[in-house]
């Protein structure tokens, strides 16, 4: 994975006019290193069976990043800056450590060359990356110019998606309304078909009211965004939480 040196020296360049410096900096350049330290577990099941193993840095889940980013957004909201940016961090640690290319097959293996070589790039950013190709590789100034990229986006979209108490408040009232409504509507015609068949009903009723229950609405996301809720990840076990 590459230093903490060039995680931090990626942050800092990308680190976009829009968003505060002070506590919220000094979070993110703390929790863009932490993941290397406290792990992330992610829960796998293999025939019924589930274990819980560190999550993987060079491929890490889709779903542990947009976690973290929605986590960072709730201490936003709360006015925690500096856990804002610990959360912002660490989503920020596996989209660089997911920049590196990994070749599993190679008995010596290559990433830590591409890894120190990023390191001696890194005091380069942000003018290295000026015409240079970018995507998720094996070559240190692409691999480099990738989490450079992304960082810088996910900055500008965190300092753009900002979401306050108030609208917060709303999303989750209406998460919860349209929960309500749903699961009105499967009784109402749970009690409309008994009436006809007695019994015929119960069992797409049950399947019907188990799955409104697991349902997470699109609103509930914004609602923790805006502080007004906090989601319990659907990946595992985070070592930073709400
Ligand atoms: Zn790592």
């Amino acid at each position: 994975m590459p230093s903490w040196r060039t995680h931090r020296a990626i942050v800092k360049a990308a680190w976009p006019p829009e968003l505060p410096r002070g506590e919220l900096l000094r979070g993110v350049l703390r929790g863009v290193v932490e993941p290397d330290i406290e792990a992330d577990l992610v829960t796998r099941c293999r025939k019924k069976r589930c274990r819980e193993a560190r999550a993987p840095h060079h491929d890490p889940p889709e779903a542990l990043v947009r976690w973290y980013y929605d986590l960072a957004h709730f201490f936003r909201a709360s006015g925690d800056m500096y856990s804002a940016g610990r959360a912002l961090g660490r989503a920020l640690h596996y989209l660089h450590d997911g920049a590196v290319k990994t070749k599993k097959w190679l008995l010596l293996n290559v990433h830590d060359d591409v890894e120190a070589q990023m390191d001696q790039l890194a005091s380069q950013l942000p003018h290295i990356c000026n015409g240079a190709k970018h995507r998720r590789s094996n070559n240190p100034v692409e691999a480099l110019c990738h989490a450079y990229a992304l960082t810088s986006a996910l900055l500008r979209q965190f300092a753009a998606d900002a979401i306050s108490p108030q609208v917060g408040a709303y999303y989750k009232a209406r998460g919860r309304r349209k929960k309500i409504y749903a699961t009105s509507a499967v009784v109402v015609a749970a009690v409309a078909t008994a009436v006809a068949m007695p019994y015929a009903a119960l069992v797409p009723a049950a399947v019907g009211l188990l799955a409104i229950s697991f349902w997470m609405p699109r609103d509930y996301v914004l609602a923790m965004r805006g502080g007004a809720m906090c989601l319990r990840p659907t990946w595992g076990r985070p070592a930073m939480t709400c």
